[in-house]
C-alpha cells in the first residue's frame, strides 16, 4: 500500500510540508535573532548574528535536505557525508555575512545586498546538497528550471532580508519568514521541475554513503538544535524584561516632590521602549514639556506655590496618560513623555494635546488661581531618527523653536529647522570654553581722516578661532554671546586685551571697542572700564566705545547714566550702524555722542542708489550741524572714498584703506594704506597726507 502513487505522492508533499514549517519557525527565530543583532553594537551584535545565522542556517538546511529525503524513496539512495556536512556550513556562513552587511545602517541598500547573499547561500547549500544525493539512477536537469531556480532564489533571499530590516508594519518581521519559507517551497518545486530520474539496475551506489534515515537523524537534530536556540533566546528575552522593568520600576519613584519618575528611569524606559519599538515595527514618540513662565510664578507668589503647582500639574498629566504612555519629570518646570504607538505618528500630536488641555484649566493654590501653558516639542522613532540619543534631543529642539516663536504650542521635530538650532547649540556649548581657553582674538582695522589721509586710531573687532571650524565670524558668535550673557566675560575680555596692546604700544591713536548691550545691563560697567584703564595704565581719552541703537532701547536711563559716567572719565562714545535703527534721531538726542558711524549699508549702495547718497547727504548735514564728526563704514570703492570725501565726511573705515588684521600685522596694514593713499590723493586731500600716513605707518613698528 505504501507503494501506492497516492500515497507516495501524499509522503512527498508531506514531508515539503514539514519542511516548509521547519523553515518558517527556524527563520521566525533567525529574524527576531537578526532584529536584535540591528539594535545592538559591538559584541552583543557579533553574538546575535552568530545566533542568527546559526538558526536560520540550520533551518534552511534542515528544510532543503528534508525535501531532497523526500524524494525517490523508492529508488536505492544515499548520501556523501563531506558535501552534506559542507552545505550546512554554507548555510551558517553565509547567512551571517548577509546579516552583517544587511544589518549595515551606512550603505543605502544593505538590506538588499546582505538578502542577495543569504540568497547565493541558499542557491550554493542547496546545490552542494544535491550533489552530497546519490541515486541509483540517472539525472538529467533542465536549465530553465535551474534559471528559475537561481531568480527565486536570489530575488526572495534579498526581499526576505530587506522586509526585516526596513519593517513597514509590524508583520514585517514574520513576513520575512514566510518570505524566506516561501524561497525554500519554490526552490524545491522548481528543482523538482527541472529534473528527471530515471531508475537504472546498472548504477551501483557507494557502500560508503550514508542511507537517507541516519540522514534524517542528523536533519533532526538540527532541527532541535534550531528549537532549542529559539526557545533559549526566548527564555533569556523574557528575563531581560522582567529584570528591565522591574529597574524601571525601581527607579520610577525617585522624584520626591512630584512622585513622577525621574529622569534616570525616563532614560531606562526610553532604551527599553526604543528596542521593542524597534523589533515590532512601531512607532515612538518622545515628548519634551516646558511650561512657560514657570519662573514668573515663583517670583509672584513663591516657591511654596510654584511647588504647589507643578505637584498639581504633574499630578492632571500623570491622570492624562494612556496605555503605553509614560511621563517623567526631568527637572525643575520641565517633564518629558513616551509614547507607543502602532504605526500612528498622529496620536502623538493628540497626547500633546491632551497634556496641554489638562494645563490650561486653571489651578487653584491657597485661594489663588494659576493659569498655565505648556511649549511641547515632540521627534518620533525611527522617522525622525533611528538613534535613540538623538530622538529626545530633537523633541528639546522642537520644544525650543516652539517656544521662542510663540509660547503654549506643540511643536514637531522638523530636521531643516531644528538642525540650525542644533548647530547653534554646539557652538554655544564650544563658546563656553572659548574666554577660558584662550580661542578668543582681536583684529584691528584702521580708521583713516578723509581730509588728509592721516591715521586717526583703530576699532578693535572680535574674532574667534574655532578648534575646528577655523575661524567664526562675529556675525554667527556674538548674537549667541549675547543671548546667553557670554558676551559680558567675552567684552570685558576685549577691553582688557585693547587697553593692553595700547599699554605695549603697538596701536596708533584712539581705539574703538564694540559694547553690547547686554554689558549696559551691569550697573558696574563704568567701574569696570575704569578699573582696566588703571591696571593698563592706559589714558581714557585714548579709548573709544562703539554703543548701538539698542543699547538706548533697552533700559534709556541705565543706559545713559553709565554713558555719562564714560564720558566724564574722557572716554569718546560713538554711535554705532547709525541710520539702521528705528529711532536714531531720537538716540542721537539722547546723549551727546563724539562720534557717528555711519552705517556700511548706506555707504554700499554708493555710487549707483540716489536715495542712499541723499540720506548720507542728510546725514553728514545732521553730523556737521550737531558739530559731530561722522565716520564712513565699509568703504570699499574710489568713488565711494571719493563722494564720501566730497560731502564732507571727515573719517572712514574700509577694506578700501585697510581690512582687519591681527595686531602683528597691523604695521603691514598701515604700510599698504600708505601704498593706496594716491587714492586719497585724487580726493583733494592736503600734500601732506603721505607724509602723515608714513608718520602713522612707522609709530607701529
Ligand atoms: P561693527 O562694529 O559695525 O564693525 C564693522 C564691521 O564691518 C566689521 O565686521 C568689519 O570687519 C566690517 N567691515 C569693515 N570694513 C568693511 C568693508 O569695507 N566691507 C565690508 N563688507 N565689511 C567691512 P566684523 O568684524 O565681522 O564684525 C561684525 C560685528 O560684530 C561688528 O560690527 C560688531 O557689531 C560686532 N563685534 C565685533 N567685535 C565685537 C566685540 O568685541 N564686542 C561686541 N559687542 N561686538 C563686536
Ligand atoms: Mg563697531
Ligand atoms: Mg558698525
Amino acid at each position: 500500500m505504501f507503494d501506492s502513487p497516492i500515497w507516495l505522492a501524499i509522503s512527498h508533499h508531506a514531508l515539503i510540508a514539514v519542511a516548509a514549517a521547519v523553515c518558517l519557525f527556524g527563520t521566525w527565530v533567525g529574524m527576531r535573532h537578526f532584529a536584535r543583532a540591528r539594535a545592538t553594537v559591538g559584541p552583543m551584535h557579533y553574538g546575535w548574528v552568530f545566533m542568527a545565522s546559526l538558526g536560520t542556517g540550520a533551518a534552511l538546511w534542515a528544510a532543503i535536505f528534508i525535501s531532497i529525503l523526500s524524494q525517490a524513496p523508492l529508488l536505492d539512495n544515499g548520501f556523501e557525508m563531506a558535501p552534506a556536512a559542507l552545505s550546512l556550513l554554507i548555510a551558517i556562513i553565509t547567512c551571517a555575512i548577509g546579516f552583517e552587511i544587511g544589518s549595515n545602517k551606512s550603505l543605502t541598500l544593505a538590506p538588499e545586498i546582505g538578502g542577495l547573499i543569504v540568497g547565493a547561500g541558499i542557491l550554493a547549500m542547496h546545490y552542494v546538497g544535491l550533489n552530497a544525493w546519490h541515486v541509483a539512477g540517472i539525472v538529467t536537469w533542465s536549465w530553465f528550471g535551474i534559471g528559475a531556480n537561481l531568480i527565486f532564489g536570489l530575488g526572495l533571499g534579498a526581499l526576505s532580508v530587506s522586509r526585516a530590516n526596513r519593517p513597514v508594519t509590524k508583520y514585517c518581521r514574520h513576513g520575512a519568514a514566510i518570505v524566506m519559507t516561501f524561497a525554500v517551497c519554490v526552490m524545491h518545486y522548481t528543482m523538482v521541475a527541472s529534473h528527471d530520474v530515471v531508475p537504472d539496475a546498472a548504477i551501483v551506489l557507494s557502500p560508503n554513503l550514508v542511507p537517507g534515515h541516519t540522514l534524517a537523524i542528523f536533519v533532526t537534530g538540527a532541527v532541535l538544535l534550531v528549537i532549542g536556540s529559539g526557545f533559549s533566546s526566548y527564555i533569556i528575552d523574557l528575563r531581560q524584561r522582567t529584570e528591565a522593568a522591574e529597574r524601571i520600576h525601581q527607579l520610577s519613584f525617585n522624584d520626591t516632590m512630584t512622585g513622577l519618575p525621574n529622569r534616570i528611569a525616563f532614560n531606562e524606559k526610553l532604551s527599553f521602549d526604543v528596542s521593542d519599538a524597534h523589533e515590532k515595527a512601531h512607532k515612538l514618540a518622545a515628548f519634551s514639556i516646558d511650561i512657560d513662565g514657570f519662573k514668573d510664578i515663583n517670583d509672584v507668589f513663591g516657591h511654596a506655590v510654584g511647588d504647589l503647582v507643578l505637584i498639581q500639574a504633574a499630578e492632571r498629566m500623570r491622570l492624562a496618560m494612556h496605555d503605553g504612555e509614560f511621563l517623567a519629570r526631568q527637572s525643575g518646570d520641565e517633564f518629558l513623555a513616551l509614547q507607543m504607538s502602532g504605526n500612528m505618528p498622529h496620536t502623538a500630536r493628540e497626547m500633546a494635546e491632551r497634556i496641554a488641555a489638562t494645563l490650561n484649566e486653571p489651578f487653584g493654590v491657597r485661594d489663588k488661581s494659576v493659569k498655565l501653558t505648556a511649549s511641547i516639542g515632540y521627534s518620533i522613532f525611527p522617522t525622525d531618527t533611528p538613534e535613540k540619543d538623538q530622538l529626545l534631543s530633537n523633541a528639546k529642539l522642537a520644544m525650543y523653536r516652539g517656544k521662542t516663536t510663540q509660547r503654549g504650542t506643540i511643536t514637531k521635530y522638523d530636521h531643516k529647522m531644528d538642525e540650525t538650532a542644533r548647530d547653534r547649540r554646539t557652538l554655544l556649548r564650544d563658546l563656553h570654553d572659548a574666554v577660558k581657553n584662550g580661542e578668543l582674538e582681536l583684529h584691528y582695522q584702521l580708521q583713516t581722516s578723509l581730509a588728509d589721509g592721516s591715521i586717526r586710531g583703530s576699532e578693535a573687532l572680535m574674532r574667534w578661532r574655532h578648534p575646528t571650524r577655523g575661524l567664526v565670524s562675529p556675525a554667527d558668535f556674538i548674537p549667541l554671546a549675547e543671548e546667553s550673557e557670554l558676551i559680558i566675560p567675552m567684552g570685558e575680555w576685549a577691553l582688557r586685551r585693547a587697553c593692553a596692546d595700547m599699554a605695549a604700544g603697538s596701536l596708533p591713536g584712539v581705539v574703538a571697542v564694540n559694547l553690547s548691550p547686554v554689558q549696559f545691563r551691569q550697573n558696574d560697567l563704568a567701574e569696570t572700564i575704569h578699573s582696566i584703564l588703571i591696571a593698563t595704565g592706559v589714558s581714557p581719552s585714548r579709548l573709544e566705545v562703539e554703543v548701538t541703537e539698542s543699547t538706548m532701547m533697552d533700559d534709556q536711563n541705565g543706559a545713559l547714566h553709565t554713558l555719562r559716567r564714560l564720558k566724564a572719565m574722557g572716554i569718546a562714545i560713538a554711535m554705532d550702524d547709525f541710520g539702521t535703527g528705528y529711532s536714531s534721531l531720537a538716540t542721537l538726542h539722547a546723549f551727546p555722542f563724539d562720534k557717528i558711524k555711519l552705517d556700511q549699508s548706506f555707504v554700499r549702495k554708493i555710487p549707483l542708489d540716489a536715495s542712499a547718497m541723499a540720506i548720507v547727504r542728510t546725514i553728514l548735514a545732521l553730523g556737521k550741524s550737531l558739530g559731530v564728526p561722522v565716520l564712513a563704514e565699509g568703504i570699499e570703492t574710489d568713488d565711494q572714498l571719493k563722494f564720501l570725501a566730497d560731502e564732507g565726511c571727515k573719517e572712514g573705515q574700509g577694506y578700501l584703506m585697510a581690512k582687519p588684521v591681527p595686531l602683528d600685522k597691523l604695521a603691514g596694514a598701515a604700510a599698504g594704506f600708505n601704498l593706496r593713499a594716491t587714492g586719497l590723493a585724487s580726493v583733494d586731500t592736503p600734500s601732506s597726507s603721505r607724509s602723515r600716513i608714513t608718520v602713522g605707518a612707522a609709530q607701529l613698528r
